[in-house]
């Protein structure tokens, strides 16, 4: 009979499903996953110092084409001021000269202080580089272990997958379908059996009278609260 066969799965799913949360819920899979998580977020800091550090360069670049061309109209006017001879002209090269100093001194300023900053953003990125090789090595580790936990759970499943198989090929493949939906949904067991009071076996809801016409005509209905299969036997 089909719904035994469907029941008789269920229960060695029931134990797979065990050791599916066993390993799902493992400090091993929990670590391996942190670490992972570390260094996805060591990566993105990485991205944001070298947009920043990208973004100081090209503003020193700029700081430093300003910087010449102050540099290469002092040096015209330091040339053309030889050949000053009325007063007045000269008090305004005099005026001009100090106003470019004035800008130089300003620009030499900032050109230091974005030196500085660049040199600050690149040593935070040298630093997540190599908080990311720990990270990396730490990765490794922790993946091994979790690795050796899923190979132990597996080999733990193994004969109850074995036994599963065969019962498959005698279940409808669209209960099995109906089945593996709620499953999937982490629920466990998926089959219930309908209840002396007319309710659900899993959550204990009164199923609608739809839901009761389903049952007696199929045998098997769906649970409109939790989503359960009911059987009736
Ligand atoms: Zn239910």
């Amino acid at each position: 009979m089909e719904l035994k066969d469907m029941l008789e799965y269920q229960e060695l799913d029931r134990k797979y499903f065990v050791l599916e949360k066993k390993l799902r819920e493992s400090d091993e899979l929990k670590n391996a996953n942190k670490v992972q998580a570390a260094f996805k977020q060591s990566q993105d800091a990485i991205v944001s110092l070298s947009s920043k550090a990208q973004q100081r360069l090209d503003a020193l670049t700029r700081l430093q084409e300003k910087y010449q061309r102050a540099v290469r109209e002092l040096e015209e006017l330091t040339s053309e001021s030889g050949n000053i001879e009325e007063l007045r002209e000269a008090d305004f090269y005099d005026k001009r000269l100090a106003e470019i100093d004035k800008v130089l001194e300003g620009l030499e300023k900032e050109i230091i202080a974005a030196g500085d900053d660049l040199k600050s953003l690149s040593g935070a990125i040298s630093r997540e580089q190599q908080q990311q090789q720990q990270l990396k090595a730490q990765y490794a580790a922790a993946k091994k272990k979790y690795d050796a936990l899923k190979l132990s759970i597996q080999k733990e499943a193994y004969p109850y997958v074995k036994q599963m198989e065969p019962l498959k090929a005698n279940i409808d493949p669209a209960l099995m379908e109906r089945y593996l939906r709620v499953r999937n949904n982490r629920k466990m067991p998926v089959l219930v059996p309908y209840t002396a009071s007319g309710g659900c076996g899993g959550c204990m809801m009164e199923l609608s009278e739809s839901e009761k016409g389903k049952l007696a005509a199929s045998g098997i209905c769906e649970c409109p609260n939790c989503g359960r299969l009911v059987y009736k036997v």
